[in-house]
């Protein structure tokens, strides 16, 4: 059985100086990460299997870094070849990305899509990581980069709403301590915990190493978490009617469907999240409706107005996730995936030593390289056996392959991990497949530093300074728990509210033979 494939975020797990040439057909998506309604891989990209690159270069079918690159030409991969590691996407996911895009926000809000109805209500949530990157390519702060993209939204995309999403990004690494604490102290599920923020990662676990799923932790991530609140709680509150239509006629389900949810994000697994079928309400498509990438944010301000002339404060305020530093560490930068190791360290620092560890205090030990680090406290130990708490830092595909390996062997090589933050792209979220890119990639890591850069800045502001924006409103995260879950983080509510359920996929899909091979018969 073969599979023909497309390419998709190769570029950020292997070289970013490859050499892209987007094929005909690809308006719309950015240049770096373009996608077309074509099956194939590109000839001067490669699969991220190794192998699979060998062979297809010694056929002559493909180029790397557009070495001898060949003329387009369809590329076939047997299916015990492919990882399903999501480095390219499949015709389904390929539908699923295409529906999740310009065109669709734009057949939406013209009233021609005949599943969803025109929006009452527009709600943009801007993560941080597409902030950074539209900061250091325009060259502003990440604070007025918040700011264009909250003017653009309110001007062309109709938003009401525009927040940054660092209050669900609070929610998320609150519930993923609090199921690590859980773990420590009931023994309610294995060790190590591995954070399942990285939609990359989460695919890649549940198709390929299913065995692993109760090591992942099952706190959903800030966009699931945004999308549902802005479909559970805001649209009740928050999305009124036209005044053509009859409040009186008007149920809580009407409201839900109408509130239209578009997310500026760094990476296309994004838009395969969104798509998931657990983010999802019974009387609504999805959580969140919409996932940009931030290179096809900036296509489409671009193509509107090349001088960029918008700004609109944010209706959130861009809350700290943590008190401020004394100094900006290589912890700072990494808090640019969310900053979930940072979290375990100041949580369990505060239940053993009666005090949050600072992010400054952790000492990293490179591994293989700077996207493999072991991190380490201090004076801060597992509370039970009193060990050293350790946490694994691992970006990057190749490394969280070998990391999947090493758990399911148990190898001597792999340390003794109590929580890892596995990310599928090197050097974290910064660095996600669907963030600007440079025209000329052999600056691309210049360009990584200066987002790097713009995200320690403003994480040293929003810590110092908080609140940058309104107080004012619901996107904040006491609002969530106060007025939508009615119940701290802490709380089996919460909990509840913000979790999701992991799927094996293997075991489905060998469900669906059986029952396909038994219809058959
Ligand atoms: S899913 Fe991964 S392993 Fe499979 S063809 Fe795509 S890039 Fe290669
Ligand atoms: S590591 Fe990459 S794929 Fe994973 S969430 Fe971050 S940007 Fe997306």
């Amino acid at each position: 059985v073969t599979v023909s494939v497309l390419y998709w975020r190769t570029q950020a797990v292997f070289d970013p100086a490859v050499h892209c040439v987007p094929p005909p057909g690809m308006a719309g998506f950015s240049a770096s990460m373009a996608l077309a309604d074509l099956d194939y891989i590109a000839p001067s990209q490669a699969c991220i299997k190794p192998e699979v690159v060998r062979a297809q270069r010694a056929q002559g079918a493909v180029g790397i870094h557009g070495v001898d690159a060949p003329e387009p030409e369809a590329i076939k991969i047997t299916l015990q070849d492919c990882l399903a590691c999501s480095g390219c996407v499949t015709t389904a996911e390929t539908m699923l990305v295409t529906s999740q895009s310009r065109p669709q926000i734009e057949t939406v809000f013209a009233g021609a899509d005949e599943t969803t109805p025109v929006p009452w209500s527009v709600v943009v949530s801007v993560s941080d990581q597409s902030a950074a990157s539209l900061a250091a390519h325009v060259g502003v702060s990440m604070h007025e980069a918040f700011q264009l993209i909250s003017g653009f939204a309110r001007h062309v995309l109709r938003a009401n709403y525009v927040t940054d999403t660092r209050w669900a990004q609070l929610l998320s690494v609150q519930q993923t301590t609090q199921e690590f604490l859980r773990r420590v102290n009931t023994g309610s599920g294995p060790l190590p915990l591995i954070a399942s923020t990285c939609p990359g990662w989460v695919c890649y676990v549940e198709k390929t190493h299913p065995d692993l799923l109760p090591h992942v932790c099952t706190a959903m991530s800030p966009l699931a978490i945004a999308g549902r609140y802005i479909k559970q709680y805001v649209a009740a509150n928050a999305t009124r009617p036209p005044a053509d239509v009859d409040p009186e006629g008007v149920t809580a389900g009407d409201l839900r469907a109408r509130t239209y949810h578009i997310s500026v994000q760094p990476c296309f697994d994004r838009k395969l999240e969104a798509a998931r079928g657990d983010f999802a309400g019974e009387d609504y498509a999805r959580d969140t409706d919409c996932v940009l990438g931030t290179q096809e944010l900036l296509d489409w301000m671009l193509e509107v107005d090349a001088t960029l002339p918008w700004r609109a404060p944010l209706d959130s305020a861009m809350e700290p996730l943590r008190p401020a530093v004394e100094a900006p560490s290589e912890a700072t930068t990494l808090e640019g995936s969310g900053g979930y190791h940072q979290h375990i360290f100041a949580e369990v620092g505060r239940l053993v030593a009666g005090t949050a560890a600072p992010p400054e205090a952790i000492r990293y030990q490179t591994k293989r390289n700077a996207n493999h680090r072991l991190a380490t406290v201090d004076g801060i130990t597992m509370p039970e056996s009193g060990k050293p708490l350790i946490c694994g830092v691992v970006y990057g595909f190749q490394h969280i392959q070998n990391l999947a390996r090493g758990l399911k062997r148990r190898m001597a090589s792999t340390p003794d991990y109590a929580f890892i933050e596995a990310m599928a792209c090197p050097d974290g979220c910064l660095n996600g497949g669907a963030q600007i890119r440079c025209e000329d990639r052999t600056k691309h890591h210049e360009r990584l530093r200066v987002v790097q850069a713009a995200f320690e800045e403003f994480t040293a502001q929003a810590s110092a300074q908080a609140p940058l924006g309104a107080v004012a409103g619901p996107f904040t995260s006491a609002s969530a728990y106060r007025d939508w879950i009615g119940a701290d983080a802490a709380s089996q509510e919460a909990a509840a509210a913000l979790t999701t359920t992991l799927h094996d996929r293997k075991a489905e899909m060998a469900l669906q033979d059986t029952v396909a091979a038994s219809l058959k018969w």
